[in-house]
Order: structure tokens, then C-alpha cells, then sequence
């Protein structure tokens, strides 16, 4: 893996403020070229990051760098079939990290399952810890997070040091909206999940996501009896 030394605080945010004037395919670009194989990508099979598959497959590089997706046990089906619609689409295999413990282990110990009483500890193994064991070692990662969806997100800068995980995290389309990711998914007739035509705007595992009414917010089907609203991954402590 790269050894690059860890850019300062006043490069990465000079950078991020260049960025905003950027299209993500070259924020992509830029990724792969400063961080070889020290960058990876986390993919949850959202539209969003289906969207930036679509463009790594076209940039030089861009199908080398490894991609990963936290493979909870709790994901839909629907889901899990994009990996393979991924890799006959795009030529990129996105590999699976899972937690130590597997679902019937983890619901033996704590005598079922704990995503309704406790989603905050649920995610904290089936997500948290896996996602820090996935980016030990690395310099980078690509999110596929927009600013737009929740309060955590909109501060989030297209490059910037993540202080949580110890590494650079790259958001190419922090600034884009719901609208541009849709408009990119139809003229390059991206592959995505099908449930987003079912009322499932934001989709991660089944026990924590339901359909939204109209009006709803994107994220109002995510843990809906909680106050929750991110699994862990995108907050600052
Ligand atoms: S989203 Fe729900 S099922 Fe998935 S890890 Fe978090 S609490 Fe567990």
C-alpha cells in the first residue's frame, strides 16, 4: 500500500474549496492518482455509489481501486444482487467485509436480535467495527454521501482528514443533489437498486429501512421509531 505522508489540515481544505468547482470524475481522478493503493472505496449499493462506480469504471485506474461493501447479514436482496449486476456491468468486484461474529452468533449471545432494541450497538458491530478493520492500513476512502441528506453530512467537505477512521475521506459528490444523481443514472443507464422505485429512497439493511409516505424525507424509512439517523459511519465521534 501507499506510503504517502498525510497531507495537512490546510492542503486538504484548500483542496476541498478547489473541488466544489470540480466535477467528481476528476475528484475521482485526482484520488487515484495521489493514493494508488492506499485508497479504497465503501459501497452500500446506494444510487449514489452506484453512480461513482459507473464513473471509476471509465477513468484510467479507476477499476484497480478496491471497493468494499459491509456485508451486515441484514441486507436485502435486491442488494446483494447489484454486487453481481456491478461486476457484468462495470468489471468491478466489490468484496465483502463482514463482521467477526456472524448474524446467529451475535443474536445467540445477546438472545436475538438487538436492531430493535438497541440499533446503535447492532450497527456498531455489523458496521462500525468492520469498517475500521477495512480501512486499517489504508490512506483514503471514497464516500458516496451528499450533503443534503442529513444534518452530519452537510458539513462534510469533498476531501478532508475523517479523525474518527485516521484517514483522508473523499465525498465526490458531497455537492451534488438527488436530482443530478438521478439525471446521471438515466443518461448513463447506471444500474440500481430496484426497491428505489418501491418508496425506498435511502436503503440499508431490512429490519431498519421501510418505505416512506409522499413528503417524507429521504431518510425517514431508516430506523423510524428512533431518532437515529446514521449508522455510525458518516458522524464525527
Ligand atoms: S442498520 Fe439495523 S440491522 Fe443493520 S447493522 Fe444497523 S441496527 Fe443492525
Amino acid at each position: 500500500m501507499s506510503t504517502i505522508a498525510e497531507p495537512t489540515f490546510e492542503e486538504l481544505s484548500k483542496l476541498s474549496d478547489e473541488f466544489e468547482r470540480s466535477s467528481p470524475e476528476q475528484v475521482l481522478q485526482w484520488a487515484i492518482e495521489r493514493y494508488g493503493s492506499g485508497l479504497t472505496m465503501a459501497t452500500a449499493f446506494g444510487v449514489e455509489g452506484c453512480v461513482l462506480l459507473a464513473m471509476l469504471s471509465q477513468l484510467p485506474g479507476g477499476k484497480n481501486v478496491h471497493v468494499f461493501n459491509l456485508e451486515t447479514g441484514y441486507q436485502f436482496p435486491e442488494t446483494l444482487a447489484l454486487r453481481e449486476a456491478i461486476r457484468d456491468r462495470y468489471g468491478i468486484e466489490v468484496e465483502y467485509v463482514r463482521a467477526r461474529e456472524t448474524v446467529a452468533e451475535m443474536e445467540a449471545r445477546f438472545g436475538g436480535p438487538i436492531y430493535g432494541s438497541d440499533p446503535d450497538e447492532c450497527c456498531r458491530i455489523r458496521k462500525v467495527e468492520p469498517l475500521k478493520e477495512a480501512l486499517a492500513g489504508r490512506t483514503a476512502w471514497i464516500s458516496a454521501i451528499r450533503r443534503d441528506q442529513t444534518p452530519d453530512r452537510a458539513r462534510s467537505g469533498i476531501v478532508e482528514w475523517d479523525s474518527k477512521f485516521n484517514l483522508v475521506k473523499i465525498s465526490p459528490l458531497a455537492n451534488w443533489t438527488k436530482g443530478d444523481v438521478w439525471a446521471y443514472v438515466k443518461i448513463n443507464e447506471v444500474p440500481y437498486n430496484p426497491l428505489h422505485e418501491r418508496g425506498y429512497p435511502s436503503i440499508g439493511c431490512w429490519p431498519c429501512t421501510r418505505a416512506v409516505e409522499a413528503g417524507d424525507g429521504d431518510r425517514a424509512g431508516r430506523w423510524a421509531n428512533f431518532a437515529k439517523l446514521e449508522c455510525g459511519l458518516h458522524t464525527r465521534s
